[in-house]
């Protein structure tokens, strides 16, 4: 949870997977949400954290939620349901996980009496969630680096709008890709790391993974799981969103099919289709938290897929870092069988958007719209409900949802001072050197920050 990645440049599994018995999964029904997460997230903590605890942490972490049930469900068609994941303050799915990590961090530094500093590079939605979860820390500052002029409004001004003293949104004078290799920079310094603690909370943080199980046990218990299986279609970039259904039903809820719903980046169904993975160059669309080339988390599927062959991955990953490719091997198969895949292009996520909304009165947001595309594709004879995943309000993407439908969805009422609000950040120029200052001076860790 604190390091993020390991400092071999691996990635975090747990030992073994724990599992939930049928009694246990039918209990969670109707059970108020952060109740149920105590139950799904405990079993991964080897009682390090108590559970009136964990308890208390998550029910802080879902209170500010706009909707009660914080993930609920809502029927669109005969057998098919939308999971709405957009209930937090940043109206992504990103603050389910995210909120609840901010307290569990501070939680452990606290024991530690330690302090940590978060530095992210964002596109979009996980700089939003990040300063939105962690404003006010007392244990935690957050630098989250975006590209200067190119985010979009919405998503700049819930960075900028926070006032705590140590949250910074930083525009620098690049693009998403330099944001990224100025990351990668810090936390390859490993001075600069140790000095700063520097800590990632980007979706490789294997706490965020463990905190989007719950809602798949939610969603699943809340349609007759266990005695009933449900499918679910996920949207997904990094492979975390799908990794954790993946992660559910490891741990025993009955799922029937699970699909990989990505937009014009496609690299993960042309990996199911081929057994070769292989990098393109991104092309932007307008579900731009999936534009992604190389999907981080898959790396931790990889590893399960092939009898946690450690060699083997470092082998394959070796590959992919020299020549932007990998054959799967064994793996392969297994893949094929735990998955189904789809890509939506950006005609069918337009069509898509506009026959839901025109058959059901339901709006919903482009990277939703590629799920229920890629649903339409893999799935032509389900038997199970299907559970679309929203990840996102239509009303954080304005200027996509209005070049579809002819009018920008407005914000929930609880965000409206949104758009007023004055901003705070500050701009540097894309280098090393003046970035790693600019964190340093702020972070309390390392003897900087606010007083
Ligand atoms: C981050 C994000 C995704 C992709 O999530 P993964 O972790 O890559 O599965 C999908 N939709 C939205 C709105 C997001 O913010």
């Amino acid at each position: 949870m604190l390091t993020g990645l390991a400092r071999d440049g691996g990635l975090y599994v747990p030992e073994s997977w724990p599992t939930l018995d049928a009694a246990t999964i039918a209990g969670f029904a109707g059970r108020p949400f952060a109740e149920l997460a105590v139950e799904v997230i405990a079993p991964f903590m080897g009682g390090a954290i108590p559970r009136d605890e964990l308890r208390a942490m998550a029910e802080s972490a879902y209170a500010g939620f706009g909707h009660p049930a914080v993930t609920p469900l809502v029927q669109i068609a005969q057998g098919r349901f939308v999971l709405e994941l957009f209930h937090g303050p940043t109206l992504a799915f990103k603050d389910v996980a995210m909120q609840l990590l901010a307290r569990l961090m501070d939680h452990v530094l606290a024991r530690r009496d330690a302090r940590a500093t978060i530095v992210g590079a964002t596109s979009g939605d996980t700089g939003g969630a990040a300063i939105e979860a962690f404003r006010g820390s007392r244990r935690v500052d957050v630098v989250i680096m975006f590209p200067d002029g190119r985010v979009s409004d919405v998503q700049r001004r819930m960075m900028t709008t926070p006032t705590e003293p140590n949250v910074h949104a930083l525009a620098v004078r690049g693009t998403f890709d330099d944001c990224q290799a100025r990351l990668k920079a810090m936390f390859n310094d490993h001075a600069f790391r140790d000095r700063v603690r520097l800590a990632g909370v980007n979706s490789i943080n294997w706490a965020r993974i463990i905190a989007q199980v719950t809602y798949y046990f939610a969603a699943a218990t809340a349609l007759g799981a266990p005695h009933r299986a449900v499918t679910f279609v996920v949207p997904t970039g990094n492979f975390g969103d799908i990794l954790a259904a993946w992660v559910a039903r490891r741990m025993g809820l009955p799922i029937e099919r699970l699909v990989i719903a990505s937009n014009a980046n496609d690299i993960l169904p042309r990996t199911v289709a081929s057994g070769v993975y292989e990098m393109r160059g991104v092309t932007a669309t307008t579900s731009p938290s999936m534009d992604i080339q190389v999907s981080s988390n898959f790396e931790r599927y990889l590893f399960e897929a092939s009898g946690r062959d450690a060699a083997l991955l470092r082998g394959q990953m070796a590959s992919l870092a020299q020549s932007g490719r990998f054959e799967l091997g064994r793996a392969a198969a297994p893949l094929r069988q735990d998955f189904a895949a789809a890509a939506a292009s950006e005609a069918e996520v337009a069509a898509t958007i506009r026959d839901v909304q025109a058959r059901s009165g339901y709006l919903i947001d482009p990277h939703t719209a590629c799920a229920v595309v890629a649903a339409g594709k893999a799935l032509p004879r389900n038997t199970a409900p299907e559970v679309v995943l929203a990840t996102a309000h239509p009303a954080k993407f304005p200027d996509a949802m209005r070049a579809v439908t002819g009018r920008a969805p407005p914000l929930p009422p609880r965000l409206a001072s949104l758009l007023a609000d004055p901003e705070r950040f500050e701009v540097e120029d894309n280098d090393d050197a003046r970035l790693k200052r600019f964190v340093e001076a702020r972070a309390r860790a390392a003897g900087g920050g606010a007083a």
